[in-house]
């Protein structure tokens, strides 16, 4: 089959590699119909370089159609449509049993100190072959696979697999008051969503970013938007617009930012060249670069409020402001999304003729599977209007 491989920071390929096969009974095989890019297959794509090996097949976010199923596999079966969560949880253990399947017990990485293992993730998450690819080898899909109706486009459905749960947790975690408001920082398509489903639940919202077709985006949603080109101080324009005191809630959907920042650089000097061992603390070091959308967050939310962090931050020792955060006395949560714990508020959300989160606005290129490396290229310099690009094998 095709799929597409990472060769090296900036260079990912499609080439041919040998199909996937149950390895396990309770592993499914799907042939994937769309797969999305991620900001997380960005920080993959460069600043994580040195966790890479070549060879690597990205990707997480797919749906398609189910192919073959091992025998412990009891809810789908070959011909289902289905949606595949990024995260491999089993279900049954003690994290799953109480709904955090980001931390199943089961699947959690425990050499590299991580989490339940995800597709298309490296080392650091379990060496799964992701999904940009024709065929996907799925574990645990005796409980991962989400089932969606025959009918409706893809693009409908397939950001269940992460885009649309891990917003609907960023909003949950952001904790935002009744009648508040919240400062999304980021408005990929992570930002994007959170903003929308904050207005869905009937807060208030004001995005951040700097680049205008995202900026039009959202205030085409109604979402109010503060332009970060053009004011350095954006704290203070989130204050003007709050009564002075702040956001009551804030959610950074950033993360770390790679492209043209001295930490691609880098993550580029350093990948293959050191070992993990020396590679991890220089990588942290150059952390302070990255945290500049965090520390705009922390500004941002008013005294007493809450920061719910989506974006992703690498680094094992990035500095925090802690006394700042001590003394506005704000409460923080983050972390991956647990993808089906939001299933049952989503599902309704998105099959719903109305659109009230306006999913089929989201997608902005549809693209065959040997232009992956184009893709990647335009969705990490931000040109050609990409905002979500989705690959279709
Ligand atoms: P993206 O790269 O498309 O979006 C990031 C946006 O942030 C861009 O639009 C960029 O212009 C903007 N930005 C950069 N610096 C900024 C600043 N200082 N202020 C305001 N905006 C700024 O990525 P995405 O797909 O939307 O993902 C966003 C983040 O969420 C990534 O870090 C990704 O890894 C993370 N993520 C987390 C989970 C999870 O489970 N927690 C799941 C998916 C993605
Ligand atoms: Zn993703
Ligand atoms: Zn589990």
């Amino acid at each position: 089959m095709k799929a597409l491989t990472w060769r090296g920071p900036r260079d990912v390929r499609v080439e041919n590699v040998p199909d996937p096969k149950l390895e396990a009974d309770t592993d499914a095989i799907i042939r994937v119909t769309s797969s999305g890019i991620c900001g997380s297959d960005l920080h993959l794509y460069e600043v994580l370089a040195p966790f890479l090996d070549p060879g690597d097949i990205l990707g997480h976010e797919p749906m398609g159609v189910v192919e073959e199923t091992g025998s412990a596999v009891a809810d789908i079966a070959p011909g289902d449509r289905v949606v595949v969560p990024f995260n491999i949880a089993c279900g049954h253990c003690w994290m799953c049993e109480r709904r955090l399947f980001a931390q199943c017990e089961t699947t959690q990485v425990r050499e590299h100190g991580s989490g339940a293992a995800l597709f298309g993730y490296t080392k650091l998450y379990g060496s799964v072959p992701g999904a940009q690819a024709e065929y996907l080898r799925v574990p645990q899909a005796q409980f991962g696979p989400i089932k969606v109706p025959e009918g409706p486009p893809d693009e409908q459905f397939v950001y269940l697999s992460d885009v649309l749960p891990t917003a609907w947790q960023a909003v949950e975690y952001a904790d935002v008051p009744k009648g508040g408001t919240v400062a999304v920082f980021g408005l990929g398509p992570i930002g994007q969503m959170a903003a929308r489903i904050a207005l869905h639940h009937g807060f208030r919202a004001i995005g951040v970013d700097r680049v205008p077709e995202r900026l039009n985006m959202a205030e085409r949603h109604g979402v109010r938007t503060i332009d970060a080109a053009q004011r350095d101080d954006v704290a203070d324009a989130v204050r003007e617009l709050t009564d002075g005191r702040g956001a009551d809630s804030v959610i950074d959907a950033v993360g770390m930012e790679a492209h043209g920042s001295p930490v691609a650089e880098l993550g580029q000097k350093i990948a293959g060249v050191l070992p993990d061992a020396v590679a991890e603390p220089l990588m942290s070091k150059a952390g302070i670069d990255r945290l500049s959308a965090l520390y705009e967050c922390i500004d941002s939310v008013r005294r007493a409020g809450t920061i719910s962090l989506s974006g992703v931050y690498g680094g094992m020792a990035d500095p925090m402001p802690m006394l700042t955060l001590f003394d506005k006395g704000v409460r923080i949560a983050m972390g991956q999304a647990h993808v089906k714990r939001w299933i049952p508020d989503l599902l309704p959300l998105v099959g719903h003729e109305s659109d009230p989160l306006g999913v089929r606005d989201l997608t902005t290129h549809h693209l065959p599977l040997d232009e992956a490396p184009n893709a990647y290229d335009i969705f990490q310099r931000k040109v050609d209007g990409a905002i979500k690009i989705l690959l279709e094998p």
